[in-house]
């Protein structure tokens, strides 16, 4: 008998929405006829669709790691969440759990096609999850790098002594101020007049709106710094503390900047020359007199005045063309019946074979092997200060091996036919455009009158 708990929201933000009641109703009969026994129910009422504040659905993740049951039941899987990379990102949360998500009005078979979409979507979670990433990354501690200060300009709420950066105490102090305020709610222009009015200046004049955007944005007040896709925690003391700091985090994301990060929401700068004198075009952000903020891209060798006339292009402006002509040609016959031609070819050498996942297993059969030998060292006693930390962190190597043997099996084990290819497609054009942009898009070049796009070879994207 396979087992289950029922999870249930009920958002008064939509009033043809299934009650409580009705939904439990239905998840009840479901496990009724499928011989599922239920073993609890957790239930948010009058919860909007946003995980931050939905205590029963974060206490049943966390309950998932307690491995009781086999399926979280819910009547429709927009219960679970509304948006696909949070969905993506629990379920991998749920399956590393061995949980299934399961629904009791709408049937998702085992296909092919779903496999590759969910890997799909997995890579997406992946690569944008900022969340997802910090954590991951913090609980790395990198130290290779001592901790000294490697130049340039000192953060505000800093100051540097003996090549190390230390706080600044009357500097912290107005930081800590800024961030306690936002976080309970205070708008930014409330601040700065706070701010202005005792005194409180930044190099002679008030704080501008985009410096305080700019603190509540620094990872490194929390004592987190990058580096070349590094992270270290040995270089800046943390002014604040991490609870406050995801709080402000989630609260910048949620009102300012759209779901992500400036950094990666510049989609197309990686990926973007200037048709003119083929430099990178790249993101700019600038804030009008009034303080709104502007995004463009921008070619970055008139930025550098290299004589190049290229205007600037609105970010938003931008973005949709790409997305528009990325439909566009989804929807054209040729396309298609290229793509799906492509695809089935790719389909039949990689099952032939798959060095990367032969590469993958290779190597998770190392890192078993240098467990197992920790293991048998502590068994006989033999302990050193390292020993915990290299099976942590060799446990660490593993799992993530085995979630990428699973990805790379789930691409190559399938057989998918040419009418699920095309299914797929088309299901790839209700997908969010800026995934679309991430998984097709090679290489824009840009021009004040023309854009040209050029597509990857659909799929080999998914792995890049
Ligand atoms: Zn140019």
């Amino acid at each position: 008998m396979k087992t289950a708990v029922i999870y249930a929201r009920y958002s008064s933000d939509n009033q043809s929405e299934q009650s409580i009641e009705g939904q439990l109703h239905v998840c009840e009969d479901y496990a009724k006829n499928n011989d599922i026994i239920l073993l609890d129910t957790y239930i948010d009422r009058a919860m909007t669709g946003t995980n931050d504040n939905r205590p029963a659905f974060q206490q049943m993740l966390k309950d998932s790691k307690k491995r009781e049951w086999d399926y979280v039941l819910v009547y429709k899987f927009d219960r679970f969440s509304r948006n696909k990379y949070e969905t993506a990102i629990h379920k991998k949360t749920l399956r590393d759990n061995g949980v299934k998500l399961m629904s009791a009005t709408e049937y998702l078979p085992d296909t092919p096609e779903r496999i590759i979409i969910e890997s799909m979507f997995e890579g997406y979670a992946e690569y944008y999850s900022a969340e997802l990433s910090q954590k991951v990354r913090r609980g790395m501690k990198e130290t290779r790098l001592k901790g000294n200060f490697t130049g340039g300009n000192v953060l505000y709420g800093y100051k540097v002594e003996n090549h190390k950066v230390i706080i600044d105490d009357t500097k912290a102090e107005v930081v800590r101020y800024i961030y306690s305020q936002y976080a309970s709610g205070v708008y930014v222009k409330d601040i700065i007049d706070s701010l202005t009015a005792k005194g409180i200046l930044n190099k002679g004049k008030p704080f501008a709106r985009n410096t305080i955007y700019n603190i509540l944005k620094n990872e490194k007040y929390s004592g987190i710094y990058r580096h070349k896709g590094e992270v270290f925690d040995n270089m800046y003391p943390a002014i604040i503390d991490d609870k406050t700091f995801d709080k402000v985090r989630k609260l910048t994301n949620k009102n300012k900047y759209g779901k992500r990060s400036t950094e990666v929401s510049y989609l197309l700068s990686t990926r973007t020359v200037c048709g003119y004198c083929g430099s990178r075009i790249t993101g700019e952000t600038g804030t009008s007199k009034l303080g709104d903020v502007k995004r463009y891209y921008k070619c970055f060798g008139r930025k550098r005045k290299n004589g190049c006339t290229k205007t600037m292009v609105r970010k938003d402006t931008l973005e949709k063309l790409v997305a528009d002509s990325i439909i566009q040609e989804l929807n054209s016959p040729n396309t298609i019946d290229s793509i799906v031609k492509a695809l089935l070819k790719m389909q039949e050498s990689n099952n032939k074979n798959n060095p990367l996942l032969s590469l993958l297993i290779k190597e998770r059969n190392q890192t078993e092997t240098v467990i197992n030998n920790i293991m048998d060292a502590i068994e006989k006693g033999v302990v050193t200060n390292t020993t915990a930390k290299r099976l942590k962190e060799n446990e660490q190597k593993l799992e993530n091996l085995e979630r990428k043997i699973i990805i790379e099996k789930s691409k190559t084990s399938v057989q998918l036919t040419e009418k699920e290819i095309r299914q797929f497609y088309e299901k790839a054009l209700h997908m969010e455009e800026k995934m679309l942009i991430h998984y097709l898009v090679k290489q824009i070049v840009l021009y004040d009158d023309k854009i040209e796009i050029k597509f990857y070879h659909p799929l080999t994207t998914s792995s890049d």
